[in-house]
C-alpha cells in the first residue's frame, strides 16, 4: 500500500530510473521514477535531473516513487551521440565556471559555449580563474589580466582563486551564498579541490597532476548536489566536454553573445537572417574589424555556428536520405 500523501523534495543525484532525493528535513532517500515520465515529449532518457523539485510518495520498503516534477525555471544539457541532448541540472541561480589558463588550459571555445548555453537559459555565470598561485611571471599575469578583461568588459563577473594556497575562497563562498550554484569546468582545473574547501563534507577525490595530463581519461563521477546550508546548494558537474546546444537555431546564437546582442539591437545587419559569417553589410563583422568585438569571441561564435550547421546537415541526411 502506498501512502497517498505526497511529499516534496529536491533531486540530488540521478542514475537512470533511480534518483536520490533530499527531503524537506535534509535526509536522503532513494526514489524510483514513475514510468509515465519516460514518454515525456523531451525524448530525454534522464527525464529527472539534479535540481528538479519533485513530489513523491513513500513505498513500504522506505524507498519512494516520484509522482510529479515541478516545471523547471531553467536547465543545462549535454549533447548525446544521436544529435539529441540530455538534461543534467535544473533550477539553477548561478553557474560557477572554473577555468585554468594553464596546466591544463581551458579553451575559449569551451568557455564561450558554456556562456551561450547559460545565456539561452538566463543563468548568470561567474568565471573563476583558479590556480592563481602559478601565475607568477609578468607574462603570465598579463595573460590572466587580459583574459579576465575580455569577459568583464562584456558584463561577466570574475574572480581569481587558488585552491592550493587557499586564496579568495571566502570571496567565492560569499558569491554562492543563498543560491543553487552549478560548479563546473574541464577535468584538472581544481573543481574538486575548490568544492572540498567550500563544503568539506563533499570529500571529492582530487586527482594527481599526471591524471589529467593524459588524454582520454575516463571518469566515472556523476552530477550531484551538495548542501552547504539550508538555502545554499552546489551542483557538481564533473568532467564535461561540452554543454549541449543541440536545441538552438543558427540565427539565435549571436543573440546569446551579450556584446553581439547590443550591436544587433542598435544596428541590425542588412539581411534579417544574417549568420554573420560572410554576408555583406554585416554589423557583427564590421564590429570585429573595428575591434569592438574581440576576435577570440568571434572565433568561438564561428565555431559554434559551424557545429550547428553540421548538425542540421546530419539531421537532414537522416530525414531525407
Ligand atoms: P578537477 O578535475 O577540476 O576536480 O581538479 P582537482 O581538484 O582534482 O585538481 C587537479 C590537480 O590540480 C590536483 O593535482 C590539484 O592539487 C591541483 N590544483 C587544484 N587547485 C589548484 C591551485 O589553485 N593551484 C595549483 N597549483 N594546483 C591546483
Ligand atoms: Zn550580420
Amino acid at each position: 500500500m502506498r501512502n497517498t500523501e505526497l511529499q516534496t523534495g529536491i533531486v540530488v543525484a540521478s542514475m537512470g530510473l533511480w534518483s536520490k532525493i533530499m527531503t524537506s528535513d535534509s535526509t536522503l532517500i532513494n526514489a524510483r521514477v514513475r514510468g509515465k515520465f519516460k514518454q515525456n515529449e523531451l525524448s530525454d532518457s534522464h527525464i529527472i535531473c539534479v535540481g528538479d523539485r519533485v513530489k513523491y510518495a513513500f513505498l513500504k520498503d522506505q524507498t519512494a516513487v516520484i509522482e510529479e516534477v515541478e516545471k523547471r525555471t531553467n536547465w543545462l544539457s549535454r549533447n548525446t551521440q544521436n544529435t539529441n541532448y540530455q538534461t543534467i541540472a535544473s533550477n539553477i541561480d548561478l553557474v560557477v565556471l572554473i577555468i585554468s589558463l594553464k596546466n591544463p588550459k581551458t579553451s575559449f571555445g569551451f568557455i564561450d559555449r558554456l556562456l551561450v548555453a547559460c545565456d539561452l537559459q538566463n543563468i548568470p555565470v561567474l568565471l573563476v580563474f583558479n590556480k592563481l598561485d602559478i601565475f607568477l611571471t609578468d607574462k603570465d599575469q598579463k595573460k590572466l589580466y587580459k583574459t579576465k578583461k575580455i569577459y568583464e568588459a562584456i558584463g561577466y563577473d570574475t574572480l581569481c582563486t587558488s585552491a592550493e594556497k587557499n586564496m579568495y575562497i571566502d570571496e567565492l563562498k560569499e558569491k554562492i551564498l543563498h543560491k543553487t550554484s552549478v560548479l563546473t569546468g574541464i577535468s584538472g582545473v581544481g573543481k574538486s579541490s575548490l568544492l572540498n574547501l567550500l563544503i568539506p563534507k563533499a570529500q571529492q577525490k582530487v586527482k594527481p597532476i599526471s591524471h589529467f595530463s593524459k588524454k582520454g581519461i575516463h571518469t566515472t563521477s556523476y552530477v550531484q548536489m551538495f548542501r552547504l546550508n539550508k538555502d545554499t546548494d552546489i551542483i557538481d558537474i564533473p568532467g564535461i566536454k561540452s554543454f549541449g546546444l543541440n536545441y538552438v537555431e543558427p540565427t539565435e546564437i549571436a543573440y546569446c553573445f551579450p556584446e553581439f546582442r547590443i550591436i544587433l539591437e542598435n544596428q541590425p545587419c542588412q539581411y534579417r537572417n544574417c549568420l554573420h559569417t560572410r554576408e555583406l553589410q554585416c554589423s557583427i563583422r564590421e564590429a570585429v574589424k573595428s575591434q569592438k568585438i574581440s576576435e577570440i569571441r568571434y572565433k568561438s561564435y564561428l565555431s559554434i555556428q559551424k557545429k550547428i550547421n553540421n548538425r542540421t546537415h546530419e539531421q537532414s541526411k537522416l530525414l531525407f536520405p
